[in-house]
């Protein structure tokens, strides 16, 4: 395995003085990035500037040299503060010109603004750097100026967001370089172990990097194409999958929640779900899924014990005896939301998510999981980490692990396979 492929680098710079004075989240550096990053570029840096021109040519003049691509978003428009235009023919030693057939693309601009000089600030518009390759834009006015100089190239993309992301695909489009990146998703297991997994599948393969992506419980391994080709990603995402065994739940970038409901959906299954600390969010992550219907009957957020008993049928006499945040009460919120949902597999949650309401026998965090068959009904605890929203997330997930495993069972059988 080749730890470092030879991708050529990129940089990304977002201008704007109100996304350096915190009072517009930038959105676009994120977005480029990912997008550059699927296109195969290693993005070594996204960077703000504000709307400012020395400091954005004495950034282009430092990276035009070191990246294969820079992309600016931002600075485009008509105003007096839309220098980046100004400011990249400098970094780049050329002059700016006006186009001619921009001007003429302008006019209708030009003739929506009440002064004369309103109608002037449009045209500035029209400046191109000299040998830009101009990115007509298919919404708003401002245009894109794509320059090739001696290092690479560099990308003007404007500001707002749906301007500039069909203007990244025309920029992109005849640039993806790289095979589109391979997701695996594991669930279960630490991310040092995938790590581990991963490397020993990739050994010996070349122009392959992954990252891995760790969050509440999940696993993500992102196989990225650095100059090995589409056949050769495939064989390494195969072999790593192989590797990763049941580990491995989605290779075709399904998430969690949508495995599970294809699964129950193929299987002609029905899901229900009785939860007290998750609050609904497991029931919410599986509805998140268009289709879901096909494989979801319904929930049941069972807070106060009443409710556990009312609906779940949880006896009173469970409750005295065990506590709400037990394997007992788990195991009847499970069967009772199997009965009263008409559900094939149901899974309950109950749990102390915080920070309050623990105690040395259950301390925060403690979460009693069970899982209803028509085989078995199966209870297990984990104690949790993090804060109440850390605590309950990671529930949701769990939860979400055991309905995926019972998923994988073959029907009538009660192994755990
Ligand atoms: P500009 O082209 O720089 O005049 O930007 C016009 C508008 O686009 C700004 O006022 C913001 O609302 C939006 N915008 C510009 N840059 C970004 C960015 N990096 N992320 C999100 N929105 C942006
Ligand atoms: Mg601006």
């Amino acid at each position: 395995m080749d730890p470092e492929p030879a991708s050529p680098t990129a940089a990304v710079l977002v201008v704007g003085t109100e996304l350096t004075s915190g009072l517009h989240s930038d959105t676009n550096g994120p977005e480029v990035a990912r997008t550059l990053e699927d296109a195969g570029y290693d993005v070594r840096s996204v960077t703000a500037l504000p709307d400012d021109a020395d400091a954005i040519t004495s950034f282009l003049t430092r990276a035009l040299p070191r990246h294969r691509l820079i992309v600016v978003t931002g600075g485009l428009g008509p105003t007096h503060d839309d220098v980046t235009r100004e400011a990249a023919a400098r970094a780049l030693g050329r002059t700016l010109t006006c186009d001619e057939g921009l001007l003429q693309s302008l006019g209708p601009a030009v003739a929506r603004h009440g002064s004369a000089e309103a109608g002037a600030r449009v045209l500035r518009q029209a400046e191109i750097i000299d040998g830009a390759r101009i990115l007509t834009p298919t919404l708003g006015t401002a245009p894109g100026q794509v320059l090739e100089h001696e290092h690479g190239t560099l990308a003007l993309l404007p500001g707002p967001p749906h301007e500039m992301r069909p203007m990244l695909r025309m920029l992109l489009g005849d640039r993806s370089i790289h095979a589109s990146p391979r997701i695996l998703r594991t669930i279960g297991h630490p991310e040092s172990d995938i790590q581990l997994l991963v490397e020993g599948a990739l050994a010996g393969s070349s122009g392959i990097a992954f990252t891995i992506l760790a969050s509440a419980g999940l696993v993500d391994v992102i196989l990225r194409d650095g100059g090995a080709g589409e056949t050769a990603l495939d064989t390494a995402a195969h072999a790593a999958a192989a590797e990763l065994g049941d580990a491995c739940y989605s290779t075709d970038g399904s998430t969690l929640a949508e495995t599970i409901v294809r699964a129950a959906a193929r299987r002609g299954l029905r899901l229900g779900t009785a939860e007290s600390c998750t609050g609904g969010m497991v029931a919410s992550a599986l509805t998140d899924v268009s289709g879901s219907s096909a494989a979801f009957a319904g929930g049941v957020v069972a807070y106060a014990d009443a409710v556990k008993s009312a609906i779940l049928g949880v006896s009173s006499a469970t409750l005295e005896a065990h506590g709400a945040v037990s394997a007992e009460t788990a195991i009847a919120m499970a069967e009772g939301a199997r009965t009263c949902l008409g559900a094939d597999i149901a899974v309950a949650t109950t749990g102390i998510a915080g920070p309050t309401g623990g105690s040395p026998a259950k301390p925060v965090g403690t979460v009693w999981f069970a899982i209803a068959t028509p085989a078995e009904t199966h209870a297990e605890c984990r104690m949790l980490p993090g804060d109440r929203d850390g605590v309950r997330t990671r529930a949701t997930v769990a939860a979400l692990g055991l309905l995926l495993r019972a998923l994988r069972t073959p029907a009538g059988s009660g192994d755990d396979a």
